[in-house]
């Protein structure tokens, strides 16, 4: 009792999603330490990389942890074939998007599933040498912050963005501003529980610097309705175990019995914009 309360002691800060000023030790992982909000349960990289660490980590990222981005340009189908399950099993009907935001767009490879089916899109990404792939592949995107955008959009989508910011809160607000009204943001982030404290350090979404904040589902849900957003439906998805890491077979097993049991440790929640 007595080491957990010093170990609260020494995180001085204030948590952007709950606000509580409480937070114990979580794990540890290289130079990096992840701390537990004693009121929303995320797990917070502590203390937070400011904004010029994180920029120039991400001006090197495509060498250091571009890998899976350079795997997914060699063969897009798989992707495809699992951004239209994700909506189908959503249940959300992209024939009605006309004017899609993609926040944090990386080399594009969800613009060109847009494209493939004639939906306007605009991405956006923090690593210009990303950008200039996507460019290259003559999509609409561009190194832009996405606090400096002020257009009106039918659809923002955020696909393993939001655990990158700094403020998540703040993001979401300022995705509330530029939705058109009652419309749609999808948002896919790592999802804490039962895989993740079974796994502990070796999780595979704690990964620092890059990830800074791993929700679990209710505080995930809290901060979208905190920020004015209704949350219409949602699936979870993986067992923990990146393609390639086990056996395909004990994976195919591990994914079934995670399915089944609702456990899987990301999650893609499709909101609406509430007035
Ligand atoms: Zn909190």
């Amino acid at each position: 009792m007595v080491i957990k309360m010093e170990s609260k002691q020494k995180y001085r800060f204030k948590c952007k999603i709950c606000d509580a000023e409480e937070f114990n030790f979580d794990i540890r992982k290289g130079n990096y330490t992840y701390v537990v909000c004693a009121g929303c349960g995320t797990s917070i990289l502590h203390p937070i990389p400011d904004e010029a660490t994180l920029k120039e980590f991400y001006e090197t990222y495509e060498k250091d942890g571009g890998d899976y981005l350079r795997i997914r340009e060699l063969d897009k189908g798989p992707y495809f074939k699992d951004y239209d399950l994700t909506f189908s099993d959503l249940g959300f009907d992209l024939k009605y998007s006309k004017n899609v935001l993609d926040v944090g767009c990386a080399t594009g490879i969800f613009l060109e599933f847009l494209k493939e089916k004639g939906i306007n899109a605009k991405g956006i990404d923090i690593s210009s040498k990303m950008i200039e792939k996507g460019k290259k592949k003559g999509l609409n995107c561009e190194t832009t912050d996405l606090f400096s955008l002020s257009e009106k959009f039918d659809l923002i989508t955020l696909w393993d963005v939001i655990e990158h910011f700094i403020n998540p809160k703040e993001v979401f607000k300022k995705v509330y501003q530029l939705l058109e009204k009652e419309e749609d943001i999808i948002i896919q982030t790592p999802c804490k529980g039962l895989i993740s404290e079974n796994f502990k350090e070796e999780w595979r979404h704690y990964n620092p610097p890059q990830h800074i904040y791993l929700f679990n589902q209710n505080s995930l849900f809290y901060l979208l309705t905190l920020t004015k957003f209704m949350i219409v439906n949602w699936i979870r998805i993986g067992s923990g175990n990146d393609a390639g890491t086990i056996p395909a077979k004990p994976k195919k097993v591990f994914d079934s019995i995670s399915k089944k049991l609702g456990i899987e440790d990301n999650i893609i929640v499709w909101a609406k914009k509430r007035c």
